[in-house]
């Protein structure tokens, strides 16, 4: 079976370069040109590979990838990217890329790397997210903790993936919002209070507590917290 790589890119004259190669070498691409496109295809197919340019119409690559590891923390993503700096690569690579290449490229180089993060296919990825008694199993959606089922609605599933994959790390309302809702926090409303109640709730049911409020700063997960 062919290799299934999706091209999000949005010069035309790159992605058909890429795309005829790719072709040609007997990978299978498909193509999004800008942010919402991307987003669509990305969360709607199990990708062997995505190919991610940064600047992008719509939401950016940076911003798509964040968001796109909350729900797939497996799938591999390179970002292809005219932004050269060691600064540029170090958050494209903090955000969960795998690989990042910048452009102009060599063709040569971007199929040695795309050989090279398809390799391990038929090893089975794990798609198991742990942290402390909780287990989430990304493929379906599910969370257990202690061995008992906790059943949460899709937003309350987001916010518990965001705080797992950063955990220790207090998270802003307006990161939180900015990650779930995809929105920034207008300072008013009470959404996340509510949404963090409810995650609590079904969360403590079934052990002690996980996520604590850090008095004007946010939210934090944690094994331990204690509040300065
Ligand atoms: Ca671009």
């Amino acid at each position: 079976m062919s290799v299934r790589i999706l091209l999000v890119e949005d010069e035309a004259a790159i992605a058909d370069f890429i795309i005829r190669g790719l072709k040609e070498e007997g990978f299978h691409v498909n193509h999004a040109t800008n942010g919402t496109e991307a987003w669509e295809m990305m969360m709607t197919n199990d990708w062997d590979l995505i190919l991610l340019d940064w600047s992008l119409p719509g939401e950016d690559g940076l911003s798509l990838l964040e968001r796109f590891r909350n729900f797939k923390p497996n799938t591999p993503v390179m970002f292809l990217t005219a932004r050269d700096a060691v600064s540029d690569k170090v958050i494209g690579l903090n955000a969960g890329a795998d690989d990042y290449l910048c452009k102009p490229f060599a063709f040569e180089e971007l199929l040695a790397r795309v050989r090279s993060l398809t390799r391990r296919l038929d090893v089975q990825p794990s798609t198991i997210l742990a942290f402390d008694d909780l287990q989430i199993d990304m493929a379906n959606q599910r969370v257990d903790r202690n061995g008992h089922r906790i059943d949460l609605t899709s937003k309350e599933y987001v916010l518990l993936t965001l705080f797992i994959r950063r955990h220790g790390q207090v998270l802003s309302r307006n990161d939180i919002y900015e990650q779930v809702w995809q929105e920034p926090y207008d300072g008013i409303s009470n959404t996340l209070e509510v949404h963090i109640k409810e995650l609590r709730r079904k969360l403590e049911s079934q052990g002690k507590r996980l996520i604590y409020t850090v008095r004007g700063q946010g939210y934090v997960l944690d094994r331990n917290f204690e509040s300065a």
